[in-house]
C-alpha cells in the first residue's frame, strides 16, 4: 500500500454527501488505494443542545439562521488534533473567499491535511471563523445551500495533482489551464460519426504537425472563451512564425485560418 500523501478532513452536518461523492470513480479508487484519505466529521456531533441543533437567529436580525461558534470551533479543534504533526490548512468554504482555480489546486496539493469547513444556511457565526479558517475560498460567483459541493470541487482538483491518483501521471500535465490556455478538441474512434470525420492531421501520424495544430486549436478556443487568458499568453517569435505558416496550411477550415490571424494579432503585440 501506497503511503497516504494528503489528508482531507470535511466538517459538514451532511455526511453523506461527502462520503458518496468521495467513495466514486477515481477519488474512490485513489481512497481505496490509500494515496488520499477522508475523515469526515459531523458537526452536530458537538452540539451544545438537546435537539441536536448548531444554527441560531442572527444577532441584529435578518432572515436565515447562522450556525453557532462553539459547536463549529469544536468540530475544527477536533479536525486539527487528527494529524497534529501534519502541515494544515483549514479552508472555510465561501462565495466571499478568493476564487478558485487551477493555481490554487497546486498550492493547496503541497499541503499534508487540508481540513474544510462547509457551512449551511447564512453561514457561521465570525467569531469561529477568526479563530479557525487558514483560508477562505470560493468556487464561483453564485451562491450554492451549502459547502459540500464546493468541497468536493477542490478536493477533486487537487487530488488530481497528487502523483498515483491518475492512472497517467503525464495527463494531468496538459490540461486546460496548464499552460495558460484552454485544452484542444479530442477526439476517439470512429474516424467517421453521424458524417463528421476526425481531421486528417491527427491521422497524420505527423507528430510536429498535430502538435502545432493543436496548439493553434487552444488558441482558438481560449480566444473564443476566455479573452482574458489569451491577453495574458506570451510565447516565442519561433512559435509565431510556426503558426503563421499554418494559417495559410491546408490543415485548418477557412473560420479557422480567420480566427487564428486575428489571434496572431494579439501574439505579436504580447511578445513586444
Ligand atoms: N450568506 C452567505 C453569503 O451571502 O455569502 C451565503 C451562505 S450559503 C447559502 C451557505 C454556505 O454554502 C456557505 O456558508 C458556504 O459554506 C457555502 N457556499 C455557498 N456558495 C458557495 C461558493 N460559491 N463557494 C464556496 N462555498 C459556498
Amino acid at each position: 500500500m501506497p503511503d497516504t500523501k494528503i489528508h482531507f478532513t470535511v466538517l459538514t452536518l451532511f455526511e453523506d454527501m461527502i462520503r458518496t461523492n468521495m467513495g466514486t470513480s477515481i477519488m474512490g479508487r485513489a481512497l481505496e488505494n490509500g494515496i488520499i484519505d477522508l475523515n469526515v466529521i459531523d458537526i452536530r456531533d458537538f452540539s451544545c443542545n438537546k435537539h441536536n441543533r448548531v444554527d441560531d437567529y442572527p444577532y441584529g436580525g435578518g432572515a436565515g439562521m447562522v450556525m453557532e461558534a462553539g459547536p463549529v470551533y469544536a468540530a475544527c479543534e477536533k479536525a486539527r488534533g487528527l494529524f497534529p504533526d501534519a502541515k494544515t490548512k483549514l479552508i472555510y468554504m465561501t462565495p466571499t473567499g478568493r476564487t478558485f482555480d487551477q493555481d490554487i489546486a497546486k498550492e493547496l496539493s503541497e499541503t499534508e491535511h487540508l481540513i474544510f469547513l462547509c457551512g449551511h444556511y447564512e453561514g457561521i457565526d465570525e467569531r469561529a471563523l477568526e479563530l479557525e479558517a487558514d483560508d477562505f475560498i470560493s468556487i464561483g460567483d453564485y451562491v450554492l445551500t451549502g459547502g459540500e459541493l464546493p468541497a468536493l470541487v477542490v478536493m477533486d482538483a487537487v487530488s488530481r495533482l497528487i502523483p498515483g491518483v491518475l492512472n497517467n501521471d503525464e495527463s494531468a500535465g496538459e490540461e486546460s489551464f496548464e499552460n495558460g490556455l484552454l485544452e484542444y478538441p479530442q477526439y476517439t474512434r470512429p474516424e467517421v460519426f453521424m458524417d463528421k470525420a476526425v481531421p486528417d492531421v491527427l491521422l497524420s501520424g505527423h507528430h510536429e504537425n498535430i502538435a502545432l495544430w493543436r496548439l493553434a486549436q487552444s488558441l482558438i478556443r481560449t480566444d473564443a472563451y476566455r479573452a482574458d487568458m489569451m491577453e495574458q499568453y506570451v510565447t516565442d517569435k519561433k512559435t509565431i512564425k510556426k503558426l503563421s505558416k499554418l494559417s495559410d496550411s491546408d490543415m485548418l477550415t477557412d473560420k479557422e485560418k480567420e480566427a487564428l490571424n486575428e489571434i496572431l494579432l494579439i501574439l505579436r503585440k504580447n511578445a513586444e
